[in-house]
């Protein structure tokens, strides 16, 4: 069997895998990146992040279209949706961004192998593929294997009518009736997608709430305004069989009557890529989820076996994935690599969109902290008024006592590009005065941001306050 020698040998080259690849190959070392899908970029790339922004973009435009430009005085006679084109646009921007990390896989010289790779000893992988097999060696292996959609018992997802995040990405016609299970960020987006391009869409979600984990102000906020996009909510209804019955998808829940749908969106979150990877032969544990436990410089329990991203504890997240492959290089270069866990953005792209950084009201009356909060409406704005993007809010909360900025939770047009001052700003340990003291760009939604912070302090302009006095 053909052998090959690397300093850094990394399995899977999603947004963890291959930003460490790339970081490596700049540090000097010989790096192997091993995928089993023809493009590089991952579950992110192929069928997450970049597919689902692509098609919400789309479909906000022909909603748009339809039914928001006649307000700005644009008449449009007729409307045709090219779904076909929509799907090779979303195709055209995933094959561009892959053949990016080629282009920077070749200029870093790191070696890209295509096939299923497993670990084979301390040191030791052994990549499957079409070929055959070849075996490589290392100094250093960092597992980037990711992750895959939850199953559900019950549900019999058949890659057509039952199917995933997957599946949703490439319907090849609008469902008359689509039923999502699971109110996460995921269902919601792709049943947004879906719903602007006309389907009618059922959502059904165990708990008494959407967007578990998110502020629930916010959540019930965007929620409510989910339903008057015409997306239904089934809430408190626990799915437990999903099955397709003379061509119907018919869906069975607890305490309620059968459901009939043409399509099924299962998307009750994903569970770590973490078995038949060998990892038993090397003696790495994983948790009750099937995450693979890491101390935090990301080293397993295995001496030279490293692990990041949707494999490792902590939010299934793109940037979270790439921070992390960043700050273990580092570490394994002697250097200084850390991840702040408390300031990872978290963006949900629905319209309007939500985006969050640090803890909500919930954990920190939890945790039973002194804390001040302060709240800007969309409608106050300026820039969210000319946008026509006047939905949501913006909730910033503070430490009581030192004013440190504890968590920012924003609902709103382009909340997801707001949120990196709120991160920015929690990085460097800021007040809530600090961000009041920014001065925004006038017009802006940023500056709602600001409002929110003054507001914390009874000093909004925009919104009526009673301001104490102050020197
Ligand atoms: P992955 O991207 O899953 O990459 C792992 C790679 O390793 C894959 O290519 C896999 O096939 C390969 N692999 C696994 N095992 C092996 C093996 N044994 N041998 C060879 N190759 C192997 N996150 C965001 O931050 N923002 C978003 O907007 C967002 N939207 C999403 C939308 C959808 C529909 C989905 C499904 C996910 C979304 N995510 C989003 C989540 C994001 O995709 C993941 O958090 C991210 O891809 C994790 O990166 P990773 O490198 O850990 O793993
Ligand atoms: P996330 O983990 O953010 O992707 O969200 C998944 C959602 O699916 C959560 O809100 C869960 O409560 C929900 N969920 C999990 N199991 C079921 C089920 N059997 N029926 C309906 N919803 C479910």
């Amino acid at each position: 069997m053909t052998e090959h020698s690397f300093d850094l040998v990394i399995l899977g080259g999603g947004p963890g895998g291959y930003v460490a690849a790339i970081r490596a190959a700049q540090l000097g070392w010989s790096v192997a990146c091993i995928d089993e899908n023809e493009q590089l970029g991952g579950t992110c790339l192929r069928v997450g992040c970049i597919p689902s922004k692509a098609l919400l973009e789309s479909s906000e435009r022909y909603h748009e279209a339809l039914h928001g430009l006649a307000q700005h005085g644009v008449k449009v006679e007729s409307l045709d949706l090219d779904l076909a084109q929509m799907h090779r646009r979303k195709t055209q921007i995933v094959k561009t961004l892959a053949q990016g990390i080629d282009g920077l896989f070749k200029k870093g010289k790191v070696t890209r192998f295509l096939g299923r790779g497993r670990l084979d000893g301390p040191g030791s992988i052994l990549v499957t593929s079409q070929d055959g097999e070849l075996s490589l060696t290392a100094k250093d292996i960092l597992i980037a294997t990711g992750s895959r959609p939850a199953p559900l018992p019950g549900v019999e997802v058949d890659g057509d009518r039952i199917g995933t995040s997957t599946e949703a990405l490439a319907y090849d016609r609008v469902p008359e009736h689509l039923v999502v299970i699971g109110a996460g960020y995921i269902g919601l987006e792709l049943g947004s997608v879906w719903r602007r391009l006309g389907a009618r869409v059922t959502v059904l979600e165990a708990l008494d709430r959407i967007l578990p984990g998110m502020d629930l102000e916010i959540a019930q906020a965007a929620h409510q305004i989910f339903k008057k996009q015409g997306i239904e909510f089934r809430l408190q209804t626990r799915v437990q069989q999903a099955v397709v019955q003379d061509d119907r998808c018919v869906v069975r829940c607890e305490d309620a009557d059968p459901m009939e749908a043409d399509r099924v969106l299962l998307a009750i979150g994903r569970v770590p890529n973490t078995d038949d990877l060998g990892l038993d032969r090397v003696g790495i544990q994983v948790d009750r989820r099937g995450e693979i436990e890491v101390a935090e410089n990301f080293a397993t329990k295995v001496p030279g076996i490293y692990a990041i991203g949707d494999c490792i504890q902590g939010p299934k997240l793109a940037h979270k994935a790439s921070h992390e492959a960043l700050a273990c290089i580092e570490r394994l270069a002697g250097g200084y690599g850390h991840v702040d866990y408390n300031t990872i953005p978290g963006v949900v792209y629905t319209h309007p969109e939500l985006a969050a950084v640090g803890q909500t009201e919930e954990q920190l009356k939890e945790e039973g902290r002194e804390y001040r909060r302060g709240v800007f409406p969309m409608m106050a704005s300026g820039r969210a008024q000319t946008l026509g993007e006047t939905d949501g809010k913006v909730k910033i909360l503070a430490d009581a006592q030192t004013d440190r900025v504890l968590g920012v939770h924003i609902l709103g047009a382009r909340a997801g590009d707001l949120i990196a001052e709120a991160a920015a700003a929690m990085s460097f340990g800021a007040s809530s005065e600090d961000l009041a003291h920014l001065c925004h760009a006038h017009p802006t939604l940023a500056e709602t941001l600001g409002e929110a912070a003054l507001a914390l302090h009874q000093r909004a302009i925009h919104i009526p306050s009673t301001p104490r006095v102050q020197a």
